[in-house]
């Protein structure tokens, strides 16, 4: 019996006959053709049984074997099952997550080239001259006979037609053709292009302490501040392991906003390096995943769901910028956390890991702390570079003008005088996040949401940020026809009011309403290094790894957001953005400055991070997370589930409650509304499950999960389970 996951949402595997004439059996990580009911679908082969709950006559045969080796290989299967345990996620979607789209689809395991061949009854015919006057037929008979095996995209470069006079030859049984998969090169080629700076004492000792644990499993959290030169450490740690014949693969955020770092492995190593994220096509992902799984690539590099990819001979894992929120899938389907099941893969694989950052989450300095992960540092800035003097302005005690304060303007003019380059943060895009009447007290809502619409001005549209819903800007109030103003900034806004105040500065923008396609980014980043734009105004976009050596300013429009959120990894983001937002300064030869606005400048987590930098920072924030049982310190899964009215969610999640059985120490907070209750004409809520450990937190989930599955929903209900949600409320 042959045991198959199938992308279907159940939780279980499905078992088959062998294949009815197959001359072999496909062995476990293979794709399958099925039947299913009365579809067809192509499945991976779990493993082989002995025997099967459903009787032997019920039984189907397999319809096809896809592959003769596998595409999923065994370790790579054990991350998966795991996944799919830690996660209470059904087996056949986890799998399916891992592999492209046109794999998922049946597409060759390895690209082939169609090639064409004499038969001996087309010698004959060359030798006995029997063609007649067939031209054509005679040069492509003579071409395959001199090179057999010529590509069909080799024919098309040297005739306009050689399709008809091949279907000719074929007829007469004088040729032949076969789709070939193309073999991995040799791999002599050198390693590397260049072999970059010599390194610091610090990178150098931080280099040694990751070969030298080459070979075991050992995670290390690189706690480098930006432009430290955490970089070079994963270049030379990268070409170590290549030279041991091993393969490495580096996760990183949002690759899209990282061209840089593609850019130095490319630069560096003469090998293949496969890039793997979102913004692919897919038959660009397909070659891409061909090209880890058949070895090609020795470095591969991706985002959140390359944690999966098809690496042999794995030496490294490499995760830059570990606290990033993007590693975690949290949106939709399996939810899973790539950083998390990146130290697994590599705990399973018996390799060093690196997670790298300027900002380490909590969780990992927790892990520093408690000495699972040893911590390498990198104090100095890499060159000349110094580190920034950073401040707080406190708005209640200065003239501000559209959001910003006199001494930021004061402070901004210096620096031009003395040619820097600014940089102003804000975390928001559009014009401004409010559009209110003057007279009735209306604002704009968004029909669908709990939320305002935000003024897009130079489109002349109110959007909203959360459900995308769009509408005309009013030129008057709905509601009583009076005039309507804009409260507060966006992105747009400070790029006008700036323009303003100086207007002989040029100014770069960068969003997620500049930058819509290929090439935007590059466009505005080259902008801004090149020393074109003296102004650069952006969101959270401006704080992933570009460096802009003349940048001299730094200018955090608003920090109070974060400071006083529901969320209670909100003060955790806001540090961590201010650090890295800071880190654009003065990573050239002049040193930076970096100014926070605030109205609430004796905040304690500000004078924590202020004062003592990001490692006070954590402390105190980890001593509040302790304080309050929150993760680290506590194991959170969240039971979350949306329908038409909060009723039908919440009574579905009140229904859930009452069939969990409560261990000891297992807390149920909930159900309540969730922070934003309305969202895209949806009620959300949630349920809360927590535990000071782990392992009861997990077996309570696996006993309640399908007890939950079998709950009667109403139709509209959607309801999905987060284990380590990033967002508690
Ligand atoms: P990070 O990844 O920590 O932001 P990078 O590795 O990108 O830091 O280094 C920042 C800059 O310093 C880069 O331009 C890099 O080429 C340069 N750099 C890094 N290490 C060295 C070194 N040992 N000697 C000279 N320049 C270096
Ligand atoms: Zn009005
Ligand atoms: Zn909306």
């Amino acid at each position: 019996m042959v045991r198959v996951a199938l992308d279907t949402p159940l939780r279980r595997l499905f078992d088959y006959l062998p294949a009815r004439d197959a001359t072999f059996d496909p062995q476990p990580g293979a794709r399958v053709r099925v039947p299913f009911g009365r579809q067809r679908l192509i499945g991976v082969v779990h493993s082989w049984a002995e025997s099967s709950d459903v009787p032997r006559e019920k039984l189907k045969p397999l319809l096809e074997i896809i592959d003769a080796d596998p595409v999923i290989d065994a370790g790579v299967m054990e991350l998966i099952e795991f996944a799919a345990q830690y996660y209470h996620h059904p087996l056949g979607e986890v799998i399916a997550a891992a592999l492209p789209k046109q794999a998922r689809e049946g597409a060759a395991s390895r690209a082939l080239t169609e090639r064409w061949f004499t038969t001996e009854a087309g010698v004959a015919a060359l030798d006995g001259n029997t063609l007649g006057r067939a031209r054509r037929q005679r040069e492509l008979l003579e071409i395959l006979r001199a090179a057999p095996g010529t590509a069909a995209a080799d024919l098309a470069q040297r005739f306009d037609d050689w399709r008809t006079p091949m279907r000719a030859l074929v007829a007469r049984g004088l040729v032949s053709s076969a789709e070939v998969a193309d073999e991995a090169p040799a791999s002599d080629q050198p390693l590397l292009r260049t072999t970059g700076p010599a390194l610091s004492p610090e990178q150098s000792a931080a280099v040694t302490a990751i070969d030298a644990a080459a070979g075991k499993f050992a995670p290390f959290l690189l706690h480098g501040i930006t432009g430290s030169g955490k970089t070079e450490v994963y270049l030379h740690t990268v070409a170590h392991c290549l030279q041991h014949g091993h393969r490495a693969l580096v996760l990183v955020p949002e690759i899209g906003l990282t061209p840089q770092l593609v850019g130095r492995f490319r630069e560096r190593f003469a090998v293949t390096v496969a890039v793997l994220h979102s913004g692919l096509t897919d038959s660009e992902r397909l070659a891409a995943w061909r090209d880890c799984l058949s070895g090609k690539a020795r470095i591969v590099l991706g985002t959140r769901s390359a944690v999966f990819a098809p690496v042999a001979d794995l030496g490294i894992v490499i995760i830059d910028e570990e606290h990033d929120a993007s590693f975690k899938q949290h949106e939709s389907g399996f939810r899973y956390s790539a950083r998390d099941l990146a130290i697994l893969r590599a705990q399973r694989a018996g390799v060093p890991i690196v997670l790298g950052s300027a900002t380490p989450s909590l969780e990992t300095l927790q892990n520093v702390v408690n000495g699972k992960y040893a911590r390498l540092s990198l104090p100095r800035r890499a060159g000349q570079a110094l580190p920034p003097r950073a401040a707080v302005i406190d708005l209640r005690a200065h003239e501000v003008r559209a959001g910003i304060a006199t001494p930021a303007v004061e402070a901004m003019q210096r620096h031009f005088a003395a040619g820097g380059q600014v940089l102003v943060y804000i975390n928001r895009r559009g014009y401004s996040p409010t559009l209110a009447c003057t007279a009735c007290g209306w604002i704009a809502p968004c029909r669908d949401c709990d939320a305002r619409l935000t003024v897009h001005l130079a489109a002349a549209k109110l959007r909203c940020h959360h459900c995308g819903a769009e509408a005309p800007l009013p030129a008057k109030c709905p509601q009583c026809g009076y005039a309507v103003r804009h409260v507060g900034q966006g992105t747009e806004r400070v790029e006008e009011t700036l323009a303003a105040l100086f207007p002989t500065m040029p100014i770069a923008r960068l969003d997620r309403d500049v930058v819509r396609k290929r090439g935007d980014l590059e466009s505005v980043v080259g902008r801004v290094a090149s020393g074109e734009a003296r102004i650069l105004v952006g969101t959270q976009m401006v704080t992933k790894g570009h460096d802009f050596p003349s940048v001299t300013l730094v200018v955090v429009l608003n920090a109070d957001q974060g400071l006083f959120s529901t969320d209670f990894r909100a003060p955790e983001r806001l540090a961590q953005t201010i650090i890295q937002v800071a880190g654009r300064a003065g990573r050239g030869e002049k040193p930076g400055e970096v100014l926070i606005q605030t109205e609430y400048p004796d905040h304690p987590l500000l004078r924590s991070l202020l004062e003592e930098g990001y490692d006070g920072f954590a402390r105190a924030a980890l001593a509040e997370r302790a304080a309050a049982g929150w993760p680290p310190f506590a194991h959170v899964a969240a039971l979350r589930a949306s329908a038409t009215t909060l009723v039908a969610a919440s009574e579905f999640l009140q229904q859930a409650r009452q069939l969990a059985r409560v261990p000891r120490g297992l807390k149920l907070l909930g159900p309540a509304p969730a922070a934003m209750t309305k969202r895209a004409a949806r009620f959300h809520a949630q349920l809360l499950l927590e535990a000071p450990e782990r392992a009861p937190l997990h077996r309570a989930l696996a006993a309640w999960l399908p007890e939950v599955e079998n709950l009667k929903a109403p139709r509209d209900l959607r309801w999905s389970l987060d284990v380590d949600p990033l967002e508690l409320f």
